[in-house]
């Protein structure tokens, strides 16, 4: 027996099992990481699978595969953060193309569109997805491509990914998804009709807060193919160590988000209790205006809230002075619970205009549940409100 494959019927095995146990070499269960930049050619004008590290890596290709298998994708490109996987799918398009994108979107994202809008390279309108009537407005004047964050960076809106998708199909437009929040373990919006869907491997994938990488998965082998090969000119590739270190992480992708979304949910009903809470952002409960249509297209409701402190900066400082067992830092997705405070924070960049459309207020903050014991994290919010 040379090679075993693992006929996987389920995502968990995916995450568990791809890769495992086919070294043909020596036998090796955990999958060996090829740091060459180079191949050698097997003769004058053949060169092997693999020529040189830019346009391919096994170790990347590897983590590739099992993203995309994971998304239910025709192919993957494993890039080397989140915002150059976003950047790869907007080198796609052309300065006459209308990019439609979420004006509440992560903050990075936002700041990218509009730099390379700028620069002419594409023209963004930001608007609410949410609102089906604007979107049909902004689909009526034509536009190459859709960009849907849901749920929503910090206030945890939740649209209805088929919907969107349907409707830019309809007008000619294709549609991507950042499922950063929600990871394929709860969500899989290839299966609800979008094209593609982006990720920050740097969150709940690689899950332990020391990478910094990034994906991008399409439904479409052509479209998979040229995204292949735009990250091969640019040279948008992640590291074989950082991908070997996200496959790694991603082995149990689904028991740490399983057990992130629970510990969220006893915190945000938690909060909805207290006095000085004026408002809790998670799509888990009933009186979110998302909840239904989360309850439709994901399988959970995630590890990701916010909630709004009555009395505005003044308390949110006195808070995180109090505040034990959360880190007081950017990102998330990682074993060990985080809070920020978007409007000075991952949302330092947006106009105060623009932060009021969007809904990010002084007061809010938001939570990246971690694998602590949720006694221990209620303790920790606990004396910050004392
Ligand atoms: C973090 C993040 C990104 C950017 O990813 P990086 O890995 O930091 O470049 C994009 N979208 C969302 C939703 C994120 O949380």
């Amino acid at each position: 027996m040379t090679e075993k494959s693992i006929s996987a019927l389920y995502p968990e095995t995916v995450a568990a099992a791809h890769g495992v146990a086919q070294d043909t070499a020596f036998g090796a269960v955990s999958p060996p990481i090829y740091l060459s930049s180079t191949y050698a050619f097997e003769g004058f004008g053949t060169a092997r699978q693999y020529d040189y590290g830019r346009s391919g890596n096994p170790t990347r290709d590897m983590l590739s595969d099992a993203l995309s298998k994971l998304e239910g994708g025709a192919g993957a490109v494993v890039t080397s953060s989140g915002m150059s996987a976003v950047d790869l799918l907007l080198g796609q398009l052309n300065p006459d193309d209308i990019v439609i994108a979420p004006h509440d979107c992560y903050g990075g994202t936002y700041r990218l569109l509009k730099a390379r809008a700028a620069k002419g390279h594409f023209t963004v309108k930001f608007l609410n997805l949410a609102d089906s009537s604007e979107l049909r407005a902004a689909l009526g004047a034509g536009a190459a491509l859709v960009y849907i964050e849901t749920p929503s960076n910090p206030l945890m809106r939740v649209v209805d990914i088929a919907e969107i998708a349907l409707a830019a199909k309809a007008a000619g437009a294709l549609t991507a998804v950042d499922n950063t929040f929600l990871s394929p373990a709860l969500q899989t919006p290839l299966k609800l009709g979008a094209d593609y869907v982006i990720h920050s491997t740097t969150k709940y994938l690689n899950g332990h807060s020391d990478v910094i990488g990034g994906a991008i998965i399409a439904t479409d082998h052509n479209r998979a193919q040229a995204l292949r090969s735009w990250a091969a000119i640019v040279g948008s590739i992640g590291s074989p160590m950082d991908a070997w270190l996200t496959l790694r992480g991603l082995r149990t992708l689904f028991p740490r988000i399983q057990r992130q979304q629970e510990t969220a949910g006893i915190i945000a009903r938690w909060l909805s209790d207290q006095t000085s809470v004026k408002a809790v952002h998670y799509p888990g409960l009933p009186s979110h205006p998302g909840h239904l249509i989360a309850v439709k297209q994901q399988n959970g409701f995630g590890a990701m809230l916010s909630f709004e402190l009555e009395g505005g900066v003044k308390a949110v400082q006195k808070f995180l002075i109090n505040l034990q067992t959360f880190t007081f830092a950017e990102s998330l997705g990682g074993i060990e619970s985080l809070i920020v405070h978007p409007s000075t924070m991952t949302h330092a960049d947006m106009s105060p205009e623009a932060k009021e459309i969007a809904g990010i207020t002084d007061g809010l903050m938001r939570l990246s549940v971690g694998l602590e014991h949720p006694e221990e994290l209620l303790t920790g919010l606990e004396s910050g409100f004392r």
